[in-house]
């Protein structure tokens, strides 16, 4: 089947499946609020599957040619001591997000998205027979067609890249706080930290972002205080962590839900723009094979709404435990056991 297409934000979810779609056959536009692609931006961890839906939507050789490999990680104590290491056996890929974004663009016919062009009501929206919900984890679509808003996680997280190249990946759990560091790519580091939002909040009074991370983490092992030497003025995004409830459909006649608007989770298990990718593979590969667009909605709500609810339940839990305050011995001991099994 054939068809025309608005898609609403040209995030990770929607710049795929425009590119899906088009490849199909399909008439695409994708409306955007912001102006353009973005220019900075932290690496995002892509396991195997997501980049097989890259492969799929033919930019798997350009994301693997400017990401680097992530085999295996270590979790260690604030003073340097190992919880446990995982040596994944799936090869997971770290991809700078601008670079994701702008293979994700490549090739897409000059008018196909109309930035600068923010939906104020997916209702309003001229005749289609498709309209993609790709609008985020705050998404307006959703919160029109089912009501519901993203719950916050009681944590926040900070990020953002510095010089230097990193000497391999490691999360560090503390008590209600942990700090992450991966690498980014030949040269820089990618750091990220996540807080307990009380515990945030009162180190964060009257002090700038890189002040509050000296003050929680600088008296972490020396890979920690390396990052947080390296700081200078490299832009820290800063957010207060979400996700979104259980909805009873991803679909409301023809509009769909896509990525964060459908599952925004919990960052801890690196899942959330892989979800989203392969979301789009999934339409698209429904939009192809059903007679018409009711039905291609039901095959795809069907494939994915199961999936990707439980892992944001999965993906809450592990925020919840990684940032825990209290019995942080017998956290660490499970996770040390985990890792062996691992
Ligand atoms: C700290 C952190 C670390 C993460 N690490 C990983 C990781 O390692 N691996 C991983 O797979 N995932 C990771 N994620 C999750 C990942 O970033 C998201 O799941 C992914 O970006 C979702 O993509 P999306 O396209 O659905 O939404 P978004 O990226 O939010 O894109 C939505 C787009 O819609 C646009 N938009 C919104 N409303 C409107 C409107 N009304 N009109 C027009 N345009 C609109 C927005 O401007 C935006 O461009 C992480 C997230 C965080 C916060």
């Amino acid at each position: 089947m054939r068809g025309s297409a608005v898609i609403i934000g040209a995030g990770i979810a929607g710049l795929a499946t425009a590119r899906g779609l088009l490849r199909a056959g399909w008439a695409v536009h994708v409306l955007e609020r912001s102006p353009g692609l973005p220019s900075t931006g932290t690496a995002l961890g892509m396991w195997p599957e997501a980049v097989r839906a890259l492969d799929r939507l033919g930019v798997g050789e350009q994301v693997r040619a400017a990401s680097v490999e992530q085999r295996g990680a270590r979790l260690l104590r604030p003073d340097g001591r190992e919880i446990a290491r995982l040596d994944l056996e799936r090869t997971v890929r770290l991809v700078p997000r601008p670079a994701l974004l702008a293979a994700l663009a490549e090739g897409l016919p000059p008018d196909v998205v109309a930035w600068n062009t923010l939906v104020a009501d997916h209702r309003a929206l001229p005749g289609t027979d498709l309209v993609v919900a790709a609008d985020g984890v705050h998404s307006p679509t959703r919160a029109a067609l089912f009501g519901v808003a993203p719950r916050p996680l009681g944590t926040g997280a900070l990020r953002g890249t510095v010089p230097g190249p990193a000497d391999g990946t490691t999360e560090t759990w503390g008590p209600a706080r942990l700090f992450g560091i991966t690498p980014h790519d030949a040269g820089h580091t990618n750091w990220f930290a996540s807080v307990r939002a009380d515990v945030l909040s009162s180190a964060g009074s009257g002090r700038t972002d890189p002040q509050i991370l000296r003050r929680l983490y600088g008296d972490w092992h020396p890979a920690v205080r390396r990052v947080l030497d390296a700081l200078g003025d490299t832009p820290i995004d800063r957010r207060t962590l979400l996700d979104v409830p259980p909805l009873p459909s991803y679909v409301e006649g023809r509009t769909v839900l896509l990525g964060d608007a459908a599952h925004g989770m919990a960052p801890n298990l690196g899942r959330g723009a892989c979800e989203a990718l392969l979301d789009a593979t999934a339409l698209v590969d429904a939009l192809t094979a059903a007679p018409d667009v009711p039905e291609a909605l039901r095959r795809y709500d069907a494939a994915r709404r199961r999936p990707t609810t439980r892992t944001v339940r999965l993906a809450r839990l592990a925020n919840s435990v990684s940032t825990a305050r209290h019995l942080l011995t017998v956290r660490n001991a499970v996770m040390a056991a985990a890792g062996s099994l691992v």
